[in-house]
């Protein structure tokens, strides 16, 4: 059971995934939560930094399709801000909603990651789903000490290779 609350990896944000990292891990599609791990809670844009990321995975052609627990209006608002599709509400930890994407978008499983900020509902969807998961510090708290404790650096991951 603890297995599937453990993230394939964990970062502390977004934008530490590059296209050199994503060719390494081969990873083409990225499932992306929204509240905390693109943007604040209370916010309908992403972080500066995000949004510069999130054109450069576009330019880049790495699939992106947000996967959200959040309501319908707010996260459709915020999927025109950033011209990305989204599923929401997605009902995560339940696996549906993922798959459903993957499915509709002819995604393939081996090459999609879901990146998000919670245990409990990001990843264990994303483990129910088979996929890869990454977790990442919820943006805009302070670093706690399980995620510090958790925290294995992709650097580590890339060396080993
Ligand atoms: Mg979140």
């Amino acid at each position: 059971m603890f297995s599937l609350l453990k993230p394939d990896f964990a970062i502390t944000s977004v934008v530490e995934l590059t296209l050199e990292i994503l060719k390494e891990l081969q990873i083409t599609t990225l499932l992306l939560d929204v509240d905390c791990t693109l943007k604040r809670y209370n916010k309908l844009v992403p972080l500066p930094e995000v949004n510069n990321w999130l054109k450069q995975m576009r330019e880049a052609g790495i699939n992106l399709y947000l996967v959200s627990n959040g309501g319908g209006v707010r996260i459709r608002q915020f999927s025109e801000n950033v011209q990305i599709p989204f599923a929401a509400p997605a009902m995560k930890p339940l696996p549906f909603a993922i798959n459903r994407v993957i499915r509709l978008m002819n995604y393939d499983k081996k090459t999609t990651a879901m990146v998000g900020d919670q245990l409990f509902t990001d990843i264990l969807a994303g483990k129910l789903a088979r996929i890869m998961t990454i977790l990442v510090k919820p943006q805009g708290e302070n670093e706690e000490p399980w995620f510090a404790r958790m925290k294995r650096p992709l650097e580590k991951f890339i060396i080993k290779r």
